[in-house]
């Protein structure tokens, strides 16, 4: 495939001009024909990875996807760059017997470049037994990581995949995607989908614009916050809690103290959540009070800090959450409380978990005493854990967190964590 005809499908199809990060090279790589995998942080472009050789190639893309909510909205997306309906269709449960023939109909008229489905929707006879007979370009598993039961969304029906896409063709190239940086996940990855040969293309997951930093949590956490905040006044931020309780009682403190904050968590209704997220993306409040639910697919470009009332079950979750702030590349403090107390609180939680839950939450917990207890760099031991090499003294943000800048004896280190 020539170097020019990719950079005129992407002005094509895309409308862009540059391809960003790894583009380039996984568009070609799938190209050639490869098992290839890709590991990209959220926003890191992953999509057009599959999508533009999709476009380019005969016969049909299948994405695998785990959420509805997502393949609906890049099936609209793909249908707006094009004049075909038919470009892109998601195949489920929820379509009825003319909209399947539809589906069926367009693929087998070398209409349709992507199908999205479900991994539970692909376990269907009637649908292997049809993809079996048609031109399948090649197998993208977005999300790759719920394959593994040491990812933060690990998803049973992901661990089949490997046994359909057989089924389905021998020879298919297999796409793996994923934001999961931890050699063990993907380690996993590759052994579940049996593509230890694949071309491997991981972006570096350093945050530079991020500044880390740890405190001890005491019993003045609130004015830890609240003074935090006050000195932050009208930017945007998160606040991320564990219980819903909390969100609603640390909303309020903020509230009573002047601040334009807005709870966020599931056991709001509908409606109030939508209210609250507007609010916030429009900067009529500067805060947000959540819990994990708020933040999954949230793209506000200018947060400008995440606050951890609560320190997060592994490293995984903190560096998703983190990163929600900067995203413009400008400034993004993120600051964590911690207490051991909270990591046993997480323990007990667990306790009523299969055995072997059990011990992988416990391990990644471990993961995240160490780091809020070190006193080295924590984005070396973030980017560490990630199984990339960091070295601060030369490495873009290597002075961006609390220990680098105000180093700290190890037994000063020590106390604080004991309170
Ligand atoms: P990921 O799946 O890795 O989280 P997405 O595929 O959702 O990321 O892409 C994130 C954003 O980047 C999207 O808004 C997309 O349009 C944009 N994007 C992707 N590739 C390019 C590119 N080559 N040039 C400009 N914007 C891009
Ligand atoms: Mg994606």
């Amino acid at each position: 495939m020539a170097e020019i005809d990719i950079y005129a499908a992407l002005k094509k199809y895309f409308g862009f001009t540059r391809f960003k990060g790894l583009q380039e090279e996984v568009v070609k790589s799938i190209l050639n024909g490869n098992n290839t995998f890709v590991v990209m942080p959220t926003g890191g472009g992953k999509s057009l990875c599959y999508q533009l050789p999709a476009l380019m190639q005969e016969g049909t893309a299948i994405v695998v996807s785990p959420l509805i909510a997502l393949m609906k909205n890049q099936v609209d997306a793909l249908r707006s760059l094009s004049s075909e309906e038919g470009i892109a269709h998601v195949l489920n449960s929820s379509l009825n017997k003319t909209e399947v023939k539809k589906v069926k109909s367009d693929i087998a008229n070398g209409v349709t470049k992507l199908l999205y489905v479900a991994p539970e929707s692909l376990t269907k006879e009637e649908y292997v037994d049809f993809l079996q007979t048609q031109k399948i370009s090649f197998m993208a598993i977005d999300e790759a990581h719920c394959i593994s039961e040491w990812g933060h969304d690990f998803r049973p029906e992901y661990r089949n995949l490997k046994s359909i896409i057989q089924r389905i063709g021998t020879d298919i190239p297999i796409i793996g995607l994923t934001a999961t940086a931890t050699p063990k996940v993907q380690e996993d990855i590759l052994k579940n989908l049996n593509m230890q040969d694949a071309n491997t293309f991981k972006a570096s997951f350093n945050r530079p614009n991020l500044y880390y930093e740890i405190r001890p949590k005491t019993k003045n956490v609130d004015s830890d916050i609240i003074r935090f905040v006050k000195q932050n006044e009208g930017k945007s931020g998160i606040i991320y809690c564990l219980s819903r309780k909390r969100v609603e009682e640390l909303a309020q403190a903020l509230q009573v103290n002047g601040i334009k904050a807005v709870p966020y968590h599931a056991g709001l209704d509908g409606k109030t959540r939508v209210k609250h997220q507007d609010m916030f993306l429009m900067e009529d409040v500067d805060v947000v009070v959540a819990t994990i639910a708020f933040g999954m697919g949230i793209d506000k470009p200018d947060v400008r800090f995440v606050i951890h009332n609560d320190i997060p079950k592994s490293i995984e979750s903190y560096y998703q959450e983190t990163g929600r702030a900067g995203r413009d590349g400008g400034e993004g403090h993120c600051l964590a409380f911690y207490s051991y107390k909270d990591i046993e609180k997480l323990e007990k939680f667990m306790s009523g978990k299969p055995v072997a839950e059990q011990e992988i939450g416990h391990a990644l917990l471990q993961e995240v005493v160490g780091f809020a207890e070190t006193s080295m760099s924590r984005r070396k031991f973030i980017l560490h854990y990630f199984g990339e090499e960091f070295d601060n003294e030369t490495g873009d943000g290597g002075m961006m967190d609390d220990n680098m800048r105000h180093p700290k004896k190890k037994h000063e280190a020590k106390e604080d964590a004991k309170h």
